[in-house]
């Protein structure tokens, strides 16, 4: 999977040269014109590296460096054309990991995001713990922290429903009907009620998918089950 960047620069043209060279050495870009709509994204989704303009609308670099800090150590390179912003960026301990200046060539520019992106990964690949982390399109599964977001908002699932969400997303493709769902999740033979495997797709598809009567992800096969949609 390609590293995904995200671009936070109200200057299109320089926007689009940065997304436009980035794309060409293999990365995935988005681009945010918006200071604050810029922060959200860099908070909700998984991203391998910023690069932050300084002059936003709304929100400006240095706050959006600060507040990305304070979350994750994701590589951020800052980009600015004032010298005073520069000192700023090297004096203010934001947790910046690199500047770049206004006009900048785009090749030193993609050399020191692949250099930053290359030490992110020493870093993160050399902890221990790492967590067991599914992604499906926009889901989100962090199996060892019991946690799902989808489309980068975080959705507070019940237990059952969280193990549901795993064994069909574990399964993609694989049609089970809900005798077998009702074994593999609640553990017992199937003489229980199988209504509550029903009641439960429900309840998962109200919080993982947009439009519950259009599945993106749970499909339902008439007569004979549920599948996880790939
Ligand atoms: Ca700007």
């Amino acid at each position: 999977m390609s590293n995904r960047i995200l671009v936070i620069e109200d200057e299109e043209a320089i926007a689009e040269l940065e997304r436009d060279y980035l794309e060409l050495s293999g990365f995935s870009v988005e681009i945010v014109n918006d200071g604050r709509i810029g922060l959200q994204k860099a908070l909700n989704e998984d991203y391998d590296m910023f690069i932050l303009d300084v002059m936003l609308p709304h929100m400006d670099g240095f706050e959006i460096c600060r507040r990305i800090r304070e979350d994750r150590n994701t590589p951020i390179l800052m980009v600015s054309a004032r010298k005073e912003d520069i000192d700023k960026i090297r004096g203010l301990g934001l947790g910046a990991d690199d500047y770049i200046t206004k006009p900048f060539s785009p090749s030193e520019l993609v050399a020191r995001v692949k250099a930053h992106i290359a030490r992110y990964d020493r870093l993160v690949g050399s902890q221990p713990n790492d967590n067991d982390v599914m992604r499906i399109r926009g889901i989100k599964i962090d199996k060892t922290a019991r946690r799902v977001w989808v489309n980068g908002e975080e959705k507070t699932l019940t237990s059952r429903e969280f193990e549901l969400l795993v064994f069909l997303a574990e399964h993609p493709n694989h049609v089970f009907s809900k005798e077998e769902i009702f074994k593999e999740i609640w553990n017992m033979e199937s003489v229980g009620d199988i209504a509550t495997v029903t009641v439960h797709i429900k309840k998962l598809r109200e919080k993982i998918e947009l439009n519950t009567n259009k599945p993106q992800y749970i499909e339902t096969i008439w007569g004979v089950g549920y599948r996880f949609k790939v």
